[in-house]
């Protein structure tokens, strides 16, 4: 052995990412690189820590997030507290890829950022935000200072349709959408991850299909997937996924179907369809993947539950809107007999099933399902929302309560997912999945239900998501990958984020290691930020 190591983390049972069967092994860092070694030879190390009796694994990838504004400088407000900024980090995620579900910082034409930053307000809800006109000019609005773990970013449609032609319910003119070619073109050359889509957000859901297979098609040409939330999760899930298939084969591009559910009551037990098509799928040649989180709830903004209408023109004229009582008895007339094309999570289920998880000037609601809030303000559920979207300036986050056990660990056990949290960092009582999924995987449904073996728990967080996304180097444990590791108690690691509690940090997650240094030592975080923003070529 030539120079000293930096790290040797020794006597532990090395589960490496690729789904290979657990092994002894000492692993060690040199240069902010792994080498692994055989166990117990006597070697010299800076630093040394004895891992016997625990597992270490790749650091976790969390292919499904959005903390994009979570290190970016704020124009004003506290900014996120350290429990919300440190939750991934505390579980192992040494990766992040955020611009999920159409929402990203960028791309725009620079004369539509304005308006995109009152947009982009609503959904990351942590004060105001900068959106960004291209991928270099996010990633230098990031702050190390900030980064605690990597973070690689996909460029959103919603935000590059936004960047492009504002909110409007119509299709691009050509010129518009060969503008939106050439920004995700040049965000894609500059390192972002792949295309997503959310089609249910407006503006995401004005969009055609053909639309989408334009987009998908410049994707294809960087070889970087299309990612997308699902036009439709509940009633019409099938369909959407049939969407999602042909966009794919359209285009050409790797299919990732974001926090794949089959929610509401119509649609649960679709699983047991839904995942066959995709292997039937992936047979005959479409490369498809899925991600999921460990609940059977949800989470996303209040205005999602009204019908895309309501949304047309952006936040103000939504907001506009909302003040008016025929406006409002459209929205109960929708709800109640649907609109083609659109999700209706309340139609499908209902006021009761659905609680305010951040509301800033409203805290006292916080953790209430809107059906109680209501009735105790003497109004109807939808003149209730309608008020409180307005007081908060459209700036709600919600949890719906919409899933079936049997449909999550039918998608976490199966061969084609990958964990991903869909963690949404707002202040209040976000879902506890951004603090908990990763633990609760490996421990609750792992060790404790047996639902799937811990080496396929772990290539589901680490080998898996690194090859779907382009992280070279990055997501297994053997010589010369990034030394990005984490190391956990395999007897003791369970979640412990609740809805009451939303950000406790699991037990068991010891030590983690971000580009070679020691980020979490004996399960708190250190003064180390050796996070970076991942170009993925
Ligand atoms: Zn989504």
């Amino acid at each position: 052995m030539g120079r000293p190591l930096d790290l040797l983390l020794r006597g532990g049972l090395l589960v490496d990412g690729s789904g290979a069967p657990a092994r002894e092994a000492d692993v060690a860092v040199v240069d902010g690189r792994i080498a692994v070694l055989p166990p117990r030879v006597p070697v010299a190390a800076a630093e040394v820590l004895d891992v016997s009796g625990r597992v270490v694994a790749p650091g976790f990838i969390d292919v499904h997030t959005h903390s994009d504004a979570l290190a970016a400088p704020l124009d004003g407000g506290p900014g996120p507290a350290p429990e919300l900024r440190l939750a991934p980090l505390l579980q192992g995620v040494t990766t992040e890829i955020c611009g999920n579900c159409g929402t990203s910082l960028f791309p725009s034409l620079p004369k539509r950022l304005p308006a995109l930053a009152d947009h982009l307000r609503v959904t990351f809800g942590i004060g105001r935000v900068r959106p960004a006109a291209d991928f270099d000019a996010f990633v230098a609005g990031q702050d190390p200072a900030l980064r605690h773990n990597h973070i690689a970013s996909l460029v959103g449609h919603g935000t590059l349709r936004a960047g492009v032609m504002g909110f409007a319910d119509r299709a691009p003119r050509p010129d518009e959408l060969d503008t939106m070619c050439a920004l995700l073109d040049q965000a894609l050359t500059q390192g972002a991850a792949g295309l997503s889509t959310g089609l249910i957000y407006p503006p995401g859901t004005y969009a055609a299909t053909d639309e989408i297979v334009a987009l998908a098609s410049v994707a294809a040409r960087h070889g970087k997937p299309y990612v997308t939330h699902l036009r439709d999760e509940m009633a019409q899930v099938e369909t959407a996924l049939e969407e999602a298939l042909e966009i794919a084969a359209r285009s050409g591009a790797a299919l990732q179907v974001s926090h794949h559910k089959t929610a509401g009551r119509h649609a649960w037990g679709a699983t047991l369809r839904t995942l066959p098509r995709l292997e039937r799928a992936r047979a005959e040649g479409v490369d498809v993947l899925c991600d999921v989180y460990p609940y059977t709830a949800g989470s996303t903004v209040l205005h999602a539950m009204l019908p895309p209408w309501v949304s047309e023109g952006g936040i103000g004229a939504l907001l506009e809107r909302l003040r008016r009582g025929d406006v409002r008895d459209r929205i109960r007339a929708d709800i109640a007999a649907g609109v083609a094309g659109w999700e209706n999570t309340v139609g499908n289920g209902g006021w009761d099933l659905i609680t305010v998880a951040s509301a800033r000037t409203r805290p006292d609601a916080e953790g209430r399902r809107i059906a109680d809030l209501a009735a105790e303000s003497g109004v109807a559920p939808v003149d209730y929302v309608c008020d409180l979207l307005l007081a908060e300036r459209g700036e709600v986050t919600i949890i719906s309560h919409s899933m079936r056990e049997d449909d999550v660990r039918r998608v976490l056990a199966g061969p084609l997912s990958m964990i991903g949290s869909d963690g949404v960092p707002k202040p209040g009582r976000p879902h506890p999945r951004w603090a908990g999924s990763f633990a609760r995987v490996l421990g609750h449904y792992a060790r404790d239900e047996r639902l799937l073996p811990l080496e396929r728990a772990v290539h589901k967080m680490s080998g898996l998501p690194a090859r779907r996304f382009g992280l070279a180097g990055r997501g297994v444990v053997r010589d010369g990958a990034v030394a990005d590791l984490v190391v956990f108690d395999p007897g003791a690691v369970r979640d412990r984020a609740t809805f009451e509690r939303p950000l406790m940090a699991p037990e068991g997650i010891c030590t983690v290691v971000v580009a070679g240094r020691v980020a979490v030592r004996d399960g708190s975080a250190t003064a180390a930020r050796a996070g970076e923003v991942v170009r993925v070529r």
